[in-house]
């Protein structure tokens, strides 16, 4: 079985569309966010055209601001100081990395958390360690949940391996399949008996950064792998798992391209919708 993420984007989408039709039918104005992009990085280009794009055919409205990448951390604090005031913008996407001379830390935490769609700051990550649902977690391990439960539904009990420990995927998503009920072991690059651990797991989601490194060898006829991976052979897009030998062996796998990283671009956007009920009040 193939877990793509086009099936769980279609129903995130429906999610944000409804609310963003359900706002102007009540009259208020449509979902809102500004994109912060320093200089003049191609990548941070194409990012933010695909941003502007999903946002269109979300009924979400973008406001591009461009800063100048020589700029200070002043700058930038002040300039998310006034977005945090308005009632017009709901949300603020900064490119990151940023410029070296940038304070990330402070300029993440001076974001207002309910404007963090990213989770960027520390507050959205300590209220996702404190099982608070208020949160807006961060797109990733959010993504690899909401795939789960798309496809397998309630997650009570299942022996889960996260092959990462970092804060941006393997710490938060553990806290979140916590929260699921599910029984988590982290690993990383100095777990003993990986394999073990793996072909032992109901579910094994791997984000080592390596390409194919993983062989059926860590696998068993009813994994369930999440290969939140992004790497590059040869120019040709790929996951940590080996995805030709691999998928013979275990019951279902996300492909790569078109599996984890798709849903979590969409999951920004619900946290935009979540944002504005937390804004408001609802
Ligand atoms: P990272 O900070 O480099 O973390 C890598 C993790 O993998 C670390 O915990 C590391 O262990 C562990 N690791 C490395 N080699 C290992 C090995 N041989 N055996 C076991 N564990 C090993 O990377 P990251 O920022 O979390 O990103 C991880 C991957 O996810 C990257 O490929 C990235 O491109 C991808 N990603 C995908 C999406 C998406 O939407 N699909 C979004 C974000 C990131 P130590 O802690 O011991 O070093």
């Amino acid at each position: 079985m193939f877990l793509k993420g086009e099936p769980v984007v279609s129903t995130l989408k429906g999610e944000v569309l409804d609310a963003a039709r359900n706002r102007a039918a009540k009259g208020f104005s449509a979902p809102k966010i500004a994109l912060l992009r320093l200089g003049e990085n191609p990548d941070d280009i194409a990012y933010e055209d695909k941003i502007v794009n999903d946002c269109k055919s979300l009924g979400i409205l973008a406001e591009k601001i461009t800063l100048n990448k020589a700029g200070s951390t002043a700058d930038l604090l002040n300039l998310i100081d006034s977005l945090n005031a308005s009632d017009e913008i709901h949300g603020i996407l900064l490119f990151r990395p940023l410029p070296s001379q940038f304070d990330i830390a402070k300029i993440s935490d001076r974001i207002k958390p309910e404007k963090d769609i990213d989770a960027m700051g520390s507050m959205n990550l300590a209220k996702v360690f404190a099982g608070d649902n208020s949160a807006l977690a961060p797109c990733t391990p959010e993504a690899v949940v909401e795939l789960l439960k798309h496809y397998f539904g309630d997650l009570t009990g299942k022996n889960i391996a996260v092959v990462n420990r970092s804060l941006v995927l393997g710490k938060p998503l553990a806290m979140l399949l916590l929260a699921e009920n599910a029984t988590v072991t982290l690993c990383h690059s100095k777990t003993r008996a990986l394999s073990k651990i793996t072909t032992g797991a109901d579910i094994v989601v791997t984000g080592v950064g390596k390409g194919k490194y993983f062989g059926k060898e860590y696998f068993s006829n009813h994994s369930i792998v999440v290969d939140v991976g992004i790497n590059f052979i040869d120019g040709k897009m790929c996951g940590d798992v080996d995805f030709d030998a691999v998928k013979e062996v275990v019951e279902a796998i996300t492909p790569v391209p078109g599996g984890v990283g798709p849903v979590t671009s969409m999951i920004l956007f619900r946290n935009l919708i979540k944002g504005i009920a937390l804004q408001e009040g609802i």
